[in-house]
């Protein structure tokens, strides 16, 4: 049986392509890219996602996890970025470079997107498809089942794997054929098409940009961009970094980032009030600075002293007395 190798973002376009070529009779396996600016959370319930999607929509998705190349290409995209730290163009073509290295693994035929033409401003122009396979050496084997008529033939077309005849032909913005598509295939329970990439933000983008204009490669790591991309940031004169949660999700999921060398601030005898993790201190002065900014949004900090709680990877606590720091001070700390 043949084999399509697909490109598979979760969004409505990348389900429907996968399940017209399936209707052609070609096994199709799904690659879901993921890194810490899009569905990283899903590395940690792997299995229950996958055989959710397979129970959902018959589509049999693998993870990819893609962060280490994709924090390199972050650093210099080729074609630059979009409205903020977004560089898609450079963005698609890793993605396809990385699915096309994995074809013989998977025995694939040919590789599959839901792209369809018109339907992004940048990254899915006409001309712009053509150079993402044009960069990811993809000519002839990256099909595009949703919009394939539009474009110059493939591979797969050419040696009748599929019949284009039979494949739709999306174009543009407008989204109701494929609505209409997915309601014959019986698909009703589509996520929306507001994707999320961290990339597009404003606020997390532009912490991105700030951290890659520190031009310190060794940075760049995955750990340290899910440190940044969770609450409220602050970088201390000394290099420290302190991430703060806002809420208690965040609380947790900012403590659950610690690593072996950071340090967990929070307020001492269970008090409300937010978590803070301190990576890249340099001793007491980094840990007072960290606890008095801690100790700032504490629920009730009336008292002018407060007593805070430094504790290490280990589990090991420390109590530190602090002056709550002021706005201004803190304002300055922000990235
Ligand atoms: S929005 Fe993000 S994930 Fe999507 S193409 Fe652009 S950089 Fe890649």
């Amino acid at each position: 049986m043949t084999t399509a190798l697909a490109l598979f973002s979760g969004g409505l376009d990348s389900l429907l392509a996968c399940r017209v070529i399936q209707n052609q009779g070609i096994k199709v396996k799904a690659l879901k890219f993921v890194s810490p600016f899009f569905d990283y959370d899903l590395l940690v319930r792997q299995d229950e996602y996958c055989s959710e999607i397979f129970t959902r929509y018959g589509i049999d998705v693998e993870l990819i996890d893609i962060s280490a190349p994709f924090l390199q290409m972050l650093a210099a995209p080729a074609h630059g970025y979009g409205k903020n730290f977004n560089p898609c163009v450079d963005c698609k073509i890793l993605l396809v470079s990385t699915a096309k290295g994995l074809m013989a693994h998977y025995d694939a035929s040919f590789l599959i997107t839901g792209e369809v033409v018109g339907q992004r401003p940048m990254s899915q122009r006409q001309d712009t498809l053509r150079i993402i396979e044009r960069e990811s050496n993809t000519d002839g084997i990256l099909l595009r089942p949703l919009c394939c008529r539009a474009l110059k033939k493939t591979k797969a077309e050419e040696l009748g794997l599929i019949d284009p005849d039979a494949l739709p032909h999306f174009y543009g913005r407008n989204r109701t054929p494929q609505i209409e598509l997915a309601a014959q295939l019986g698909i009703t329970d589509f996520p929306s098409p507001a994707g999320g990439c961290i990339l597009t933000e404003p606020l997390r983008g532009g912490r991105m940009r700030a951290l890659y204009n520190l031009h310190q490669p060794h940075l760049l790591t995955p750990d340290n961009t899910r440190f940044l991309l969770q609450g409220r940031q602050y970088r201390f004169p000394s290099g420290a970094w302190l991430s703060l949660g806002r809420n208690e999700a965040e609380n947790d999921h900012i403590e659950s980032l610690q690593m072996e060398k950071d340090l967990i601030i929070r307020a001492a005898a269970d008090r409300p009030g937010p978590s803070g993790l301190l990576r890249f201190s340099q001793g007491l002065a980094d840990y007072e600075l960290a606890a008095a900014i801690v100790a700032c949004y504490l629920k009730k900090n009336d008292a002018r002293i407060q007593e805070m709680q430094v504790i290490n990877h280990g589990g090991q606590s420390h109590l530190l007395k602090v002056e709550p720091a002021g706005p201004e001070e803190i304002e300055a700390l922000r990235w």
